[in-house]
């Protein structure tokens, strides 16, 4: 089959995301074709398998992608619900995550954990470390935090799949994830994968 990956193109590392996915292809063996998705009618109109939102700042994110009588292409909104609806795989980075644990749209979060942006601080307390990673067999992966939130640690009512130091960075419910850091910053595509592979095994 061949894996139809929404990617939402609102802002962020968006570009960063296509190189990692047609990585993950090559990687994985599964086929993909990415959609660019902007508005409403191009998310509810191209029939995805799964979907990407990048980081970014979120409050500009809520405000370009929010409901269009607020004057935004209402891309989030249409979103969410059909995630909830269809259940399909989605990976949130960083401000991705944000809107993931804290959609605003009047719905239940998309996962169960609240979350705290700029919780690291400022700019200059952006870092790169290594964060382990359970769902890899506890292997170590890149982690790029870039003004990371943080997931308040007694909230998270889901699976903890990665740590950086003792504190979870990534969590997933289901086949959704959400990392405070950027896979695709690296040249570590196996988030990715895992999503292809998410949605390839969902069609069967
Ligand atoms: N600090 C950003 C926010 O609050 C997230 C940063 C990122 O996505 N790299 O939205």
């Amino acid at each position: 089959m061949v894996v139809r990956v929404g990617l939402c193109m609102l802002q962020g590392a968006r570009h960063a995301h296509i190189r990692s996915l047609q990585q993950a292809s090559e990687r994985s063996g599964i086929e993909i074709v990415i959609c660019e998705l902007r508005t409403e009618s191009q998310l509810l109109k191209q029939h995805c398998d799964a979907y990407i939102l990048p980081g970014g700042e979120s409050t500009t994110l809520r405000r370009t992608g929010g409901d269009v009588k607020s004057g935004g292409s209402g891309i989030l909104p249409a979103l969410f619900s059909h995630l909830r609806e269809s259940n399909s795989p989605v990976l949130g980075t960083c401000a991705g995550a944000i809107l993931l644990c804290d959609p605003r749209d009047g719905g239940d979060p998309l996962l169960p954990a609240s979350i705290d942006r700029n919780a690291y601080g400022r700019q200059t307390e952006s870092f790169q470390d290594i964060v382990t990673v359970s769902l890899f067999d506890i292997a170590e992966f890149p982690g790029v935090f870039i003004r990371a939130p943080r997931f308040e640690q007694s909230s998270i009512r889901c699976e903890s799949i990665a740590l950086h130091n003792e504190e979870v960075v990534g969590i997933r419910y289901d086949s959704r994830m959400a990392l405070t850091f950027h896979p695709e910053l690296t040249e570590d595509s196996r988030f990715h994968i895992w999503l292809l592979q998410q949605a390839s095994h969902s069609s069967e």
